[in-house]
């Protein structure tokens, strides 16, 4: 079984401690490898690199820098089977899922940030004929990337690419529940020839290695991807030394239909928004609210189509639903199960862990859940699940819809279907929460603002804001006469 490593300063490195954590494979319930149990002094190793390499990084030529992030992307695209794999096995998700999905959008964060820190333009303001004003923008120095496990590659180089191109040095924290593709990152940032120092990989327990990078007072900028009481956690650390804080967290997103959508289209993408990635993805729509023309029909559709869903062994190409991350996460989400039962609900259909035969019978599954009858206001419904659990419920005004959609502590996504084009901008603009899908999900341009309100999150990522967010503005203001 191997032994993961560290990154840093270029090599693979065993941690200070000598210990490692098990490593699971959620689809056999196995352990098949062992993570670095670092701790603070793993950090500071990885700091003191970060320091040494950015006087070099921060001014290499940009075109240089954008080279480098596109042969990474590019080795990524040529491992994509292998990467997949690795992603699939460490997270229970379906193989077809990391291929289509995952490991493609982890290459187009390279290439889509090589190329955006090329275009990357600061402002002029002039002041007639008196002075002029320039803004420079300048990398902040070492930041910390920590990043949760539901979509490990994905999430990880969403972050790490940005820093990179704007010049930072990083030190990287991915999830120990799934480290295995970010491992595999730091062997093709060798490949590429990134500069030791540039990216350091720091593996273990986010309270020992995550606590450490956000302590660090030579660490200057946190972008962090979790749950929202980690995400209150770092702001408590982090926030008090004046560090730059990116902070994109949980969310419990609706899903409006109205009985004028586009059904079909709507029936399809509703089962992807529910159920893909076991539910485990931040931007799932856990509470559907049908209009109430439609809502029969539509539960006997939905539930239907549920039912048809193939829940196996990941790495099958035709399984629909893997297993979920771990056996703690899997008895978070069968207790929400409970408790819905508790408050009410009617399970229509799942509501159940599932036992497979063969290589998966000691694995973590659980059925494709739908449940009704709970009011809008219980915990089920205002609390985050992550995971295949989705409840219905019918409405009948828009201001009704509105006030349901809006009513839970988060904001990140909505998914609204109507073909009633007023209608649409009308309901977007209501929406409490960062994005707003009309008539589809998951579409994303990378160019685009990306993160939550409320206690979903502070700050923005995508595009020009993380550039943004990885720079500091200095405006320089020159007397003309
Ligand atoms: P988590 O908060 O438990 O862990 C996320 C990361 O933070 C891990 O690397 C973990 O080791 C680290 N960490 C834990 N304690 C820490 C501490 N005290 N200091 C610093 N780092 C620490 O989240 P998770 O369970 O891995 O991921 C699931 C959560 O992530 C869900 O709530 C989901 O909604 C959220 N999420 C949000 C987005 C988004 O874009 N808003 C995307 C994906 C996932």
């Amino acid at each position: 079984m191997e032994y993961l490593k560290n990154h840093i300063n270029g090599e693979l490195i065993e941690p200070v401690s000598g210990k490692y954590l098990d490593n699971y494979e959620p689809a056999t319930g196995q352990v098949y490898s062992f993570v670095p149990d670092s701790d603070a002094r793993d950090v500071e190793r990885a700091v003191a690199a970060a320091e040494k390499a950015f006087p070099v990084w921060s001014v290499t030529p940009t075109q240089e820098r954008a080279r480098l992030l596109q042969h990474i992307a590019d080795l990524i695209t040529q491992n994509l089977n292998s990467l997949a794999r690795a992603e699939s096995i460490d997270t229970g998700k379906p193989v077809t899922l990391a291929k289509r999905m995952d490991i493609p959008r982890a290459a187009s964060n390279f290439s889509f940030f090589a190329s955006a820190t090329i275009h990357f333009a600061s402002e002029s303001h002039a002041m007639e004929d008196s002075a002029l004003n320039y803004t420079l923008r300048k990398p902040l120095g070492v930041v910390g990337c920590i990043s949760p496990w539901n979509l490990p590659l994905y999430l990880f180089t969403w972050k790490i690419a940005p820093a990179l191109a704007a010049g930072n040095c990083v030190i990287g924290k991915p999830s120990e529940i799934t480290p295995m593709t970010a491992y595999l990152l730091s062997k093709l940032c060798q490949e590429a020839g990134l500069p030791p120092g540039v990216l350091n990989i720091v593996h273990g327990y986010g309270p020992k290695v995550g606590a450490a990078i956000c302590a660090h007072p030579k660490i200057s900028a946190i972008s962090f991807t979790g749950g929202t009481k980690t995400g209150i956690e770092i702001a408590r650390v982090a926030a008090p030394m004046f560090k730059k804080l990116s902070l994109e967290l949980g969310g419990k997103n609706p899903v409006l239909v109205f009985a004028d959508c586009d059904y079909a289209n709507m029936l399809e993408t509703t089962i992807r928004s529910a159920f893909t990635n076991q539910g485990e993805i931040c931007l799932c729509g856990s509470r559907v609210f049908v209009e109430r023309p439609l809502y029969e029909k539509f539960k006997n559709d939905f539930v239907a189509r549920a039912k048809q869903l193939k829940v196996g062994d990941p790495l099958v190409e035709d399984t629909d639903q893997g297993a979920v991350v771990s056996q703690q996460h899997k008895a978070k989400v069968l207790s929400y199960i409970e408790l819905a039962k508790q408050e009410g609900g009617k399970i229509l259909c799942g509501g159940h862990d599932m036992k497979l035969s063969g290589r998966c019978k000691d694995g973590w599954f659980i059925a494709p859940t739908i449940i009704e009858g709970l009011s809008y206001d219980c915990r089920t419904n205002q609390e985050e699940i992550f995971g295949p659990v989705v409840t219905i419920m019918p409405f009948d005004s828009e201001d009704e819809v509105l006030d349901y959609a809006n009513s839970t502590p988060y904001g990140l996504a909505s998914i609204l279907w109507t073909q009633n084009l007023p209608r649409a901008h009308r309901v977007s603009d209501q929406l409490k929460s960062g994005i707003v899908w009309v008539n589809c999900w998951m579409v994303h341009d990378l160019r685009t603002p990306f993160g939550g309100v409320k206690q979903s999150g502070v700050g923005r990522e995508g595009g020009l804001e993380a550039l943004r967010f990885f720079t500091e503005p200095k405006n320089v203001c020159v007397k003309l006469k």
